[in-house]
C-alpha cells in the first residue's frame, strides 16, 4: 500500500506496526545491486558520519569553508578569499581532481572525461579532450585525487576558487605563488587541520541542531533491527568526545526504552581509522567515560563497552558470525564501502544522501528522461544510416561508366545514371543528415534543462551523458544495497530478501 509521503512519521509507523506494510516514497526506497537475504544478517554495523548522522550540506559546508580559509589566510593566501561566497552546489561527489592542472572532471564509468572545470571556467569540449583524451587517469595517484565523501566537497570548491584568483589576480600573492597542486595540497592541510583540532568540531558541539538534522525516525529503525534478534554496532572513524555529542544529539532521549545512545548498540568503536581499520590489525583501547584511555587493550572487543582504534579481524571475532552475515552501513565510498568488500568480506549498504535529490529530480522529469531516452534511440539509428549512407556513397564516386556498363547498362545512359544515382544518394544523405542534427539539438536541449536540475555544474551524480558516472559505477560495484539513508530500513522488513535486477548484457535483449 502507498502511504502518503506526507503523513507525519509517527503515523506513518504506527500504521506500519499495525501491519500495514508501507511503500515508502521513492525517495526513501532502498535499492539492490546485488541479492542480499537480510534474514542470513544478525549483525548490523553503522559509520557514524553522513550515515546515522545526516547532516545539513549547506550548513556543513559553509562552516567548513569558512574556518579552512582563515587557516589559508593564516598561511599568507590572500584576504580576498575571505570574501569568497561560495556556489554550494560547485562540487559533488564521485568527481576527480586534477591537481598538477588545476581542473576538476568528472568521468563515466569507463574513466571518459565527459565535463572538466578549470577553476570555475566549464572546458570546451576541444580543450577537455586535448587534455584527457590520453591521459590515463587511475595511473598517477599523485596527481589525481578522488571527492569520496560529503565532507571533501568544500575543498573542491575553495580550491576551485584558489585556481581563479591564481590566474586571475597572481598579484594578490606578495610572496611566491603556489602551482596549482601546492594549492591543493594547501587546501588539504587547512581543512585536515580544522577537522583535527576542534575549529570545526567545536562549531558543532555547541550547536548541534545548526548541523545535524534530528531524524525521527533513526531511534524507532534501530530499535525495529533490534528487537528482530539483529545486534548492531557502530564503527566510526570519529573519537568519542565528538561521537558522543552527535549521538546523545541524535539518540539521547530518542526512545524511553533506551537510557543512552550507547544502550542501542552492542560493539562500539571510536576513532577507527578507516580505511586502515580494514587492512591492518590493532589493539582496541579501551576508553573510559570521558573519553580517556582506561588502560587495557584488548585483540577482542567486547559488549558494552567503548574502544579506539582496533582492526576489523578483532571485531569480527567478537561478533562471532561468519563475515558475509555482517552488514556494514557506511557513506565512504571508499572507507567504508570499497576497502571494507575488499578485505573483509563484509556485506555492503551505502548511504547516499544526494540520492533524496537525484530520485525527485527523475520523478519530476520522467517524461523529459523518457524524450532523451527516445532521441538517444533515433539520433544512434540515425548516425548508422548516415555512416551506411557514407560508405554507399564513396563506393558510388570510385565506379566508372565501363563498370555499370559491365553490370547490363546501356553505354550511351551510364554517366547520366551514375550521376543522377549520386545525385539521389546524396540527396538522401543531406535530408538524414539534417534530422540527425535536428534530433542532436532537441536532445542537448533536453538533456541541458534536465542537468541543471541534477546539478547545474555536472548533471547527474549517476550518470554521464549516456553511461553510468563513474562513482555510479562504483556504487554499483561495491555497495550490495544503497539508499538515501539509515532510517530508510524503517520501511522494510528485518528479514526482506533484496532482489537484484537481473545482470544484463547487451546480447540479452536479442530475443527480448
Ligand atoms: P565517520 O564517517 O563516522 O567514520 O567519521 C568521519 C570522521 O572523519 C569525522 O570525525 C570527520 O570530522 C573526520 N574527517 C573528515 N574529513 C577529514 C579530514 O580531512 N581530516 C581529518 N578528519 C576528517
Ligand atoms: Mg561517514
Amino acid at each position: 500500500m502507498r502511504l502518503a509521503p506526507d503523513l507525519p512519521p509517527s503515523v506513518r509507523r504506527l500504521l506500519f506496526e499495525a501491519g500495514v506494510e508501507a511503500e515508502p516514497p521513492i525517495e526513501r526506497r532502498i535499492f539492490t545491486n546485488r541479492d542480499l537475504n537480510f534474514d542470513n544478517v544478525p549483525v548490523v554495523g553503522f559509520d557514524m558520519d553522513y550515515t546515522l548522522a545526516v547532516y545539513d550540506q549547506d550548513a556543513m559546508e559553509a562552516l567548513s569553508i569558512a574556518c579552512t580559509i582563515d587557516k589559508l589566510i593564516a598561511r599568507g593566501y590572500p584576504e580576498r578569499l575571505s570574501k569568497l561566497e561560495p556556489e554550494p552546489h560547485f562540487a559533488m561527489r564521485g568527481l576527480l581532481v586534477d591537481k598538477r592542472l588545476g581542473n576538476v572532471l568528472k568521468q563515466d564509468r569507463h574513466g571518459y572525461v565527459g565535463r572538466a572545470y578549470h577553476g570555475l571556467r566549464a572546458l570546451a569540449k576541444a580543450e577537455r579532450r586535448a587534455t584527457y583524451r590520453t591521459q590515463r587517469l587511475g595511473g598517477e595517484r599523485e596527481r589525481f585525487v578522488p571527492v569520496d565523501t560529503l565532507f571533501a566537497l568544500p575543498e573542491v570548491t575553495i580550491y576551485a576558487n584558489i585556481v581563479e584568483l591564481l590566474d586571475r589576480h597572481p598579484e594578490l600573492w606578495s610572496g611566491d605563488r603556489p602551482s596549482y597542486a601546492e594549492a591543493w595540497d594547501d587546501v588539504r592541510a587547512c581543512i585536515d587541520e580544522a577537522h583535527r583540532d576542534g575549529t570545526i568540531k567545536d562549531r558543532i558541539r555547541a550547536a548541534p541542531g545548526s548541523f545535524i538534522e534530528r531524524d525521527a525516525d533513526l531511534g524507532p529503525t534501530l530499535h525495529k533491527l533490534r528487537s528482530a534478534g539483529k545486534r548492531l554496532f557502530l564503527l566510526t572513524n570519529s573519537l568519542l568526545p565528538y561521537t558522543d555529542a552527535l549521538m546523545t544529539y541524535l539518540l539521547g532521549d530518542a526512545m524511553t526504552a533506551y537510557g543512552s545512545w550507547q544502550a542501542y548498540f552492542d560493539w562500539i568503536v571510536v576513532g577507527a581509522r578507516k580505511p586502515t581499520f580494514f587492512r591492518e590489525p590493532a589493539a582496541f583501547v579501551e576508553l573510559d567515560g570521558t573519553g580517556e584511555p582506561s588502560g587495557s587493550e584488548v585483540a577482542v572487543p567486547q559488549r558494552g563497552r567503548i574502544y579506539q582504534g582496533g582492526g576489523q579481524e578483532g571485531l569480527q571475532r567478537a561478533l562471532g558470525v561468519h563475515p558475509d552475515e555482517v552488514l556494514y552501513v557506511g557513506d565512504h565510498i571508499y572507507g567504508d564501502v570499497v576497502q571494507s568488500k575488499k578485505s573483509s568480506g563484509w556485506r555492503t549498504a551505502l548511504v547516499v544522501q544526494d540520492l533524496e535529490h537525484e530520485l525527485a529530480v527523475r520523478r519530476d522529469f520522467a517524461v523529459e528522461l523518457a524524450d532523451i531516452e527516445h532521441l538517444h534511440r533515433l539520433r544512434a539509428q540515425l548516425a548508422e544510416r548516415l555512416s551506411q549512407l557514407r560508405h554507399v556513397g564513396r563506393t558510388l564516386e570510385r565506379f566508372e561508366a565501363a563498370d555499370v556498363v559491365a553490370f547490363g547498362a546501356d553505354p550511351g545512359e551510364a554517366d547520366v545514371l551514375l550521376e543522377t544515382s549520386r545525385a539521389n544518394l546524396r540527396r538522401r544523405y543531406d535530408r538524414t543528415r539534417a534530422y540527425f542534427e535536428e534530433v542532436q539539438a532537441a536532445l542537448e536541449r533536453r538533456e541541458a534543462a534536465v542537468d541543471r536540475a541534477f546539478n547545474p555544474y555536472w548533471g547527474s551524480m549517476f550518470a554521464e551523458r549516456h553511461e553510468t558516472s563513474w562513482f555510479g559505477a562504483q556504487v554499483e560495484d561495491f555497495a550490495c544495497i544503497y539508499t538515501s539513508r539509515v532510517s530508510n530500513f524503517l520501511f522494510v522488513s528485518p528479514s526482506r530478501y533484496f532482489h537484484a535486477p537481473r545482470g544484463r548484457l547487451p546480447h540479452f535483449e536479442v530475443f527480448r
